[in-house]
């Protein structure tokens, strides 16, 4: 690993968690601790200093001699801050973001849809982003605020995924939080991935879905479903 040094000197800002001080920046501007090693709720956090050596290692197979010496000296920072903000949620449990439920009398179909998001491919490290359509039959009084299921999807979305498993884990948080009659999860998305590099495709989009419960055995309500989010 290469000494910080060799580059500029170290970003005296950079400490670990458990230094868990604020600190300064190459610009001499402070920085807070929360914004070096952003906090989930169980107190987990990523590890900046990890990542800002992977990414000086990057750079380094880039080629040091055919970069910006501001790029060697700052880049591997940046980098690490902006992982840090996507991944921020990375051991957040999903359901935990429905959190208080309304007890209300309504059991018919209850849609979110469009909602944005924006997600990291775990093969490539690239965004995926597109929209969400969630959909649930309440049982037993259980509903939630249409905020709270644009926040499970957000962190859900908040590490590095796949469109498929967040599909499911968007679908899970709510039968777990909810037990309601059904759910139905539908992203579109469009993967930098795909439209960039390898068979470069721009404009093309995946779509995946997720059913349970009554949408999953009952063709009718499924059908009924997709018609108010098409
Ligand atoms: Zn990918």
């Amino acid at each position: 690993m290469p000494s910080p040094g060799r580059l500029g000197g170290a970003p005296a800002f950079l400490k670990t968690r458990s230094q868990g001080l604020l600190g300064e920046d190459a610009r001499g501007c402070r920085v807070a601790a929360s914004s070096l090693s952003l906090t989930g709720v169980k107190g987990e956090t990523v590890n900046i200093e990890r990542i800002e050596n992977g990414i000086r290692e990057v750079l380094a197979g880039f080629g040091e001699d055919a970069l910006n010496p501001e790029v060697l000296a700052n880049t591997p920072r940046r980098v690490a801050q902006m992982y840090a903000e996507f991944f921020s949620q990375l051991r957040v449990d999903p359901a935990e973001a429905l959190g208080v439920v309304y007890d209300e009398s309504y059991d018919e179909m209850i849609v979110l849809k469009d909602i944005p998001f924006f997600s990291i491919c775990e093969h490539h490290l690239l965004p995926f982003m597109g929209t969400a359509d969630v959909v649930y039959i309440p049982q037993g009084r259980r509903i939630v605020g249409a905020s709270k299921l644009a926040r499970v999807v957000d962190i859900a979305a908040a590490r590095p995924q796949l469109q498929e498993r967040l599909t499911s884990q968007i679908a899970d948080a709510l039968v777990e939080r909810l037990d309601p009659l059904g759910v139905l999860v539908r992203l579109e998305a469009t993967h930098l991935c795909m439209t960039l590099r390898g068979v470069k495709k721009a404009g093309s989009s995946m779509v995946t879905s997720a059913l349970r419960g009554s949408f999953h055995k009952n063709p009718a309500s499924r059908q009924e479903a997709l018609s108010l989010i098409m």
